[in-house]
């Protein structure tokens, strides 16, 4: 049997309706604060990637899905959005048109990593991303509409975390005084964060073996070397939170994995999904549009992770569905291969086709079944309404149709059916 790639799911029809109803509030929530949808190709030229999110980052270095076409060029499926959106905007302009972008995305995204519980190789983002200004009231943005999404689904075991990167120079300089404090205490950590000494140091910090997390406890902080700018920006966007009153926590472990971060990074953590708790990271990427040659432009983003999102909403039991429903089901009295039959089939056809453009949704038998089975069907279905076509009542003109509801059964002169079932339906009857 073939079976699906591990680490890749089927979205299966009875998981959809969690899915839509996560999707309606992203998209409330991002047009409430006029973010405009942007769609990039799944996947790129490599080099995108390798420069937009670093070289040693363990993305790049580990998880990309990379692959060379038949004309020899390396292409990768996307790991992540900003370094596409940035290609966008440089690619297209789009500052040309608008000082400031205020964009969002909904996406499938591909990483190599090992899956379990809420992590895959392809799962889904939204996120989105403000380019072209330095305000911290953007870097709160991403924070809000984030913590507003998770809040409009219900979640509520959520924590809030920030910190402040600084600039690149400043992050080289306490960088090399990590090192330095490190230096005598190697033996004491994991063959893979010995390896990240040369290469990703900051990342050290995310080790979750215990050995590693003690050396980290006394190494000097991030927070306390970056620069005077960066500092008074964090302290903004702290009174800006209190503000709007979002509870959070500084955080000064919190490194996050791109290499062009500046100032603000945050994360949303659930106290509710196990060892891959993060929902959602962000932060402030300064020079990331120049670093792909684009002319010096600010920007601030963030993304979320939809499957561990659900995740948290099924182990807080956050929402409950309405039960899907459907307007009529049609059930046909005679199912032999009669001409009579037939002539019923085709009225049934027609009054499935009548109402359907009118936008109700109708069902009714194609298996040939008999009354009792579609009576059965009609109910599985959840139909607000039966039509039963065929037997004495039809032959003088009449359906009988029964709400399923009170039970009630009425019989309706042909030409009343339109009328009466969309008067009865919330759908809007359009022509
Ligand atoms: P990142 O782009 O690594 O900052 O990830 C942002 C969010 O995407 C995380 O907080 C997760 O919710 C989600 N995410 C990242 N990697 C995966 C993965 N392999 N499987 C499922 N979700 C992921």
């Amino acid at each position: 049997m073939i079976k699906a790639i591990t680490g890749t799911k089927d979205i299966l029809p009875n998981e959809i309706p969690k899915w839509k109803f996560l999707e309606k509030i992203v998209e409330q929530v991002f047009q409430s604060f006029n973010y405009k949808e942007i769609r990039t190709p799944i996947f790129e030229e490599t080099i995108l990637f390798a420069r937009g999110i670093g070289e040693e980052t363990d993305i790049v270095s580990k998880e990309m899905y990379t692959f060379i076409d038949r004309s020899q060029t390396s292409l990768t499926l996307k790991p992540e959005m900003t370094a596409s959106v940035v290609r966008s905007f440089i690619e297209h302009s789009l500052a040309s048109k608008q000082s400031l972008l205020k964009l969002y995305y909904i996406s499938p995204m591909f990483r190599q990593e090992r899956p379990q519980a809420g992590r895959l190789r392809q799962f889904h983002q939204f996120g989105a991303e403000a380019i072209g200004s330095t305000s911290t009231l953007l870097d709160v943005e991403m924070i809000q509409m984030s913590y507003h999404i998770l809040r409009n689904l219900g979640l509520k075991d959520l924590t809030v975390k920030i910190n402040s990167l600084g600039t690149p120079k400043a992050r080289e300089e306490y960088k090399k005084q990590l090192k330095k404090y490190l230096e005598d205490k190697k033996g004491r950590l994991s063959e893979e964060s010995r390896k990240r000494i040369d290469k990703n140091i900051l990342r050290i910090f995310d080790s979750k073996i215990e050995s590693d997390q003690i050396v980290m406890n006394n190494a000097p902080l991030l927070i306390d070397f970056i620069d005077e700018e960066s500092k008074q920006d964090f302290e903004a966007v702290k009174e800006i939170l209190n503000q709007i009153r979002i509870p959070f926590e500084v955080d000064p472990k919190l490194v996050r994995g791109l290499d062009y971060y500046t100032k603000t990074t945050f994360e949303i953590i659930s106290g509710k999904v196990g060892a891959q708790s993060a929902l959602c990271g962000g932060g402030r990427y300064d020079l990331l549009v120049e670093h792909l040659e684009g002319k010096p432009t600010p920007g601030v983003g963030f993304a979320a992770g939809i499957e561990r999102i659900l995740l948290a909403c099924e182990n807080e039991n956050s929402f409950k569905l309405p039960e899907e429903k459907i307007d009529l089901y049609i059930v046909k009295i005679e199912n032999n291969i009669s001409a009579e039959a037939a002539g019923l089939t085709s009225k049934v056809f027609d009054i499935a086709t009548t109402l359907r453009r009118k936008n109700l949704s109708v069902e009714f038998d194609y298996l040939n079944r008999s009354v009792k089975s579609q009576m059965r069907e009609a109910n599985k279905l959840n139909a607000k309404f039966v039509l039963i076509v065929g037997g004495e009542e039809y032959k003088s003109g009449y359906y009988n149709l029964k709400n399923m509801k009170t039970g009630e059964q009425q019989l309706i002169p042909f030409d009343k059916l339109d009328s009466i079932l969309i008067q009865n339906s919330k759908v809007k009857g359009q022509k």
